[in-house]
């Protein structure tokens, strides 16, 4: 396994692939802190192309000044560990001073898909998400990029920014791993004390009871708000909203595929989760 850290020497690997035209590029994007989640991503770059680059970048124009970007967890030998055993050829890891030298002043901005929702609440999150995928793209040049449906937002920022800029990458969305009791996994999970890991559950629980109401027929959004909120009263409720998967937009029904996304803010940690419902796709 090669570790590359800058984007001249990632792009250089990458021509050369490039070079054999059967060659096909799989990417996963991380921050690291990897966990069964990412790993999947890494999976399916590895076994669905003919070679794998994984990254991982804790992005500081993510991060407001207020968050967390000092304290996010760096296990960095463990990670490259992981990476290893699921045999991809190359992780690309950065520095941030590689990746934003002195006077860097170039941005991407998803219009409309990132306004809502995480956009809202985090109004530089989804600009710091666009430009650093960008940026990646740009040194790893994939044929094929992974992420996962626990970030619905994201892939829907992504999946526009791609077909936008016509950067001809094809993007796979991963269904979210969870805990066995049902929280999404994140790297943010460490964070949680056990008061909050308790509290946290009823986040998921939330998503899914409102999920077997929309398989059974229910498709007033404002219901399957309503429902998701009350399960949440111990906690504070950034939002909850039932969307279009692609546009991230409010539905007032339920007509084609559908995103309820909520985040909850718990004292040590705030958290975000989904469910996606296509009623189109319903077996009968
Ligand atoms: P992050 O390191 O948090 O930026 O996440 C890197 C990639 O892993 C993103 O595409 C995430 O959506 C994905 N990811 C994070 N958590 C999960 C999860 N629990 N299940 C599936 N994918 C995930």
């Amino acid at each position: 396994m090669k570790i590359i850290t800058t984007p001249e020497a990632m792009r250089a690997w990458s021509e050369a692939q490039r070079r054999h035209p059967d060659i096909r590029i799989g990417f996963a994007p991380t921050m690291g802190a990897l966990h069964e989640g990412h790993l999947c991503l890494v999976r399916a770059a590895v076994h669905e192309n003919d070679v794998a680059v994984a990254s991982i970048f804790v992005n500081p124009t993510q991060f407001a000044p207020n968050e967390d970007f000092d304290e996010y967890p760096r296990p960095f030998d463990d990670d490259l560990a992981k990476l290893e055993a699921e045999k991809v050829e190359v992780v690309y890891a950065p520095t941030a001073a590689d990746m934003y030298s002195e006077g860097y002043a170039t941005y991407v901005t998803v219009e409309g898909v990132s306004n809502g929702l995480c956009g809202a609440s985090r109004p530089h999150f989804f600009r710091g998400v666009a430009t650093v995928v960008s940026k990646l793209f740009n040194a790893v040049k994939p044929h094929r990029a992974y992420f996962g449906q626990k970030d619905a937002q994201q892939c829907a920022v992504i999946e526009r920014m791609v077909r936008d800029l016509d950067m001809g990458i094809e993007i796979v969305t991963l269904p979210t791993v969870r805990e066995p009791d049902g929280l999404a996994m994140s790297s943010r999970n460490k964070y949680l004390n056990a008061e909050d890991r308790e509290k946290a559950l009823c986040l998921s629980k939330a998503l899914f009871h409102a999920e077997t109401l929309l398989r059974n027929g229910e498709r007033n959004p404002d219901v399957l708000i309503s429902v998701v909120r009350d399960m949440m009263q111990d906690v504070t409720i950034d939002y909850v909203e039932l969307v279009d998967s692609a546009t991230m937009a409010p539905v007032d029904t339920v007509a084609g595929p559908v995103t309820l996304a909520a985040a909850i803010v718990l004292p040590t940690a705030r958290l975000i989760d989904n469910v996606r419902f296509d009623p189109g796709a319903q077996q009968t």
